[in-house]
């Protein structure tokens, strides 16, 4: 019987970590996009992992993580 796949996990900001420096709009272009005050608001959680995890190691507040909730 075949298994339904495990869905993809999904990018998150934790946004009390998050201070606002705007690297994960850069790196995530499309993806993620700043308020008007600066913080980010991911509209498309479903990042390839590559891209996600290039932005996990970019932020300068760790801030970003992996969530398999949806
Ligand atoms: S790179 Fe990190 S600290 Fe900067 S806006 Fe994004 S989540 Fe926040």
């Amino acid at each position: 019987m075949p298994t339904t796949p495990e869905p993809a996990p999904a990018l998150r900001v934790d946004r009390v970590a998050c201070t606002g420096h705007g690297v994960c709009a850069t790196l995530l272009a499309g993806r993620v996009r700043l308020d008007e005050w600066g913080y980010p608001v991911v509209d498309d959680a479903h990042v390839p992992r590559p891209d996600g995890d290039r932005a996990l190691a970019f932020c300068p507040a760790r801030a970003l993580y992996w969530s398999d909730r949806r």
